[in-house]
């Protein structure tokens, strides 16, 4: 009998993983598939930020850096900190990662001892809850509702804390409900992680893709006593279309900032040098690139919307960022069945809520072009119709 890690035998694969790689598989059979599953902008990576990394190999940035990152980066990220969420980090509390999900990872490594429990607000990121057994701590749920915007309450925490609790993960705005913790949320939220010692994961990746007038607020700029004890995780995926690039950072107290560097040391080591290149562009860069892809998806979100309001009995909670509508299915069955069923009968990928704690619900990126957005859900109504009860 096969032996393996009785820990990493309880761990899950990615659902969201899984399932963009059946899309692009039924693609590459010739299939004409909309794929409403991938969590990754469509657009390219801009050019000024290509043009960093081939300077980077053209010089000789080819080798080793010091695991947690080059100094220049560390202070390139320092100063986005600074100037986009009003945080006051060093270079020595930074540590840059094979992506936002490497750095969350390596925190929660950590953090946690075995047995400690970690809060995780459902629906989630599929990845949280498996970090979490990996490290050999708890996952706690705190289910949220559609009413309360799927946020947790003051008191919804504050009942969830005991003398295990260890962190609070926090992911605004969020995969997969696109919701958005305003800052008198967040205030509330600090103030309890505070009074009882409790660490928070900020995961803030999808921070520049806003769609309401409301500034993003990091929950470590909230005070002294939040920012000792707050991981800022963020990364250049999302917002600059580098999801393959791999670059992700962490920011926290320097003594929990050097055990993930010593993590890294072991591990990883270093991220790309020519990706860390790259991201010192995308910091450094004009906004206006940004800027111009949030827009597009703010036009996609709103068409979405606009036709899945046609589409009988499917309803959705409005996200007021990120990239994903997060619709309710639940009149029609397991979501994990009408999604494969949704796949094989009309060739739309999409993400079953299951995989995010979130039973009956589908997540739909709106990551691809308005036409395929229409052809997509024209296709999605045409099979309700047919199938749906
Ligand atoms: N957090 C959330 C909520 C995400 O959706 C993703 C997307 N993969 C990540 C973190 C990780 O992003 P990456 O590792 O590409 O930086
Ligand atoms: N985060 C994205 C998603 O939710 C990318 C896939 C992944 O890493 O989970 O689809």
């Amino acid at each position: 009998m096969l032996k393996v890690n009785s820990r990493i035998k309880e761990v899950l694969g990615s659902t969201t993983l899984a399932i963009t790689a059946r899309a692009k598989e039924l693609k590459d059979q010739g299939a004409d598939v909309v794929n409403f599953a991938a969590g990754e902008p469509d657009f390219d990576t801009p050019d000024y930020i290509k043009e960093a990394a081939v300077k980077a190999i053209n010089g000789g940035f080819t080798k080793y850096t010091p695991s947690s990152g080059a100094e220049d980066l560390r202070v390139a990220i320092c100063e986005k900190f600074k100037r986009d969420n009003k945080l006051d980090y060093k270079p020595n509390q930074i540590v840059v990662g094979c992506g936002a999900k490497h750095s969350i990872f390596n925190a929660v490594m950590v953090l946690c001892d075995a047995g400690e429990e970690v809060l995780i607000p459902a629906p989630y990121w599929v990845s949280y809850p498996e970090m979490v057994k990996i490290a050999g701590a708890k996952p706690v749920f705190i289910q949220t509702t559609k009413d309360a915007g799927f946020k947790i309450t003051p008191q919804q925490l504050q009942a969830a804390i005991n003398p295990r609790t260890k962190i609070l993960i926090l992911n605004s705005p969020s995969n997969p409900t696109g919701k958005i913790y305003s800052k008198k949320e967040l205030e509330a939220i600090a103030e309890i992680c505070v009074k009882h010692h409790v660490y928070v994961i900020s995961d803030e990746i999808y921070e520049k893709l806003l769609y309401v007038d409301e500034p993003f607020v990091s929950i470590a700029s909230l005070g002294k006593d939040i920012f000792d004890q707050t991981i800022t995780v963020n990364g250049v995926s999302k917002a600059y279309a580098m999801t393959g690039w791999r670059i992700g950072y962490a920011a926290g107290p320097s003594e929990v900032m050097g055990y993930m560097k010593n993590l890294q040391d072991h591990s990883t080591s270093n991220p790309t040098s020519i990706s860390q290149k790259a991201t010192i562009a995308a910091l450094k860069g004009s906004e206006a690139g940004i800027t111009a892809m949030r827009d597009e998806f703010k036009a996609r979100r709103d068409l979405m919307m606009s036709l899945v309001d046609k589409v009988p009995g499917v309803t959705y909670i409005k996200p007021d960022g990120a990239f994903y509508l997060f619709c309710d299915f639940s009149k029609f069955g397991l979501c994990a069945d009408i999604a494969k069923r949704i796949l094989n009968d009309v060739n739309v990928a999409l993400i079953p809520g299951d995989g995010f704690g979130a039973e009956g619900w589908i997540r739909l990126t709106f990551s691809t072009s308005q036409e395929r957005i229409t052809e997509g859900i024209t296709r999605i109504k045409a099979w309700i119709e047919k199938n749906g009860r």
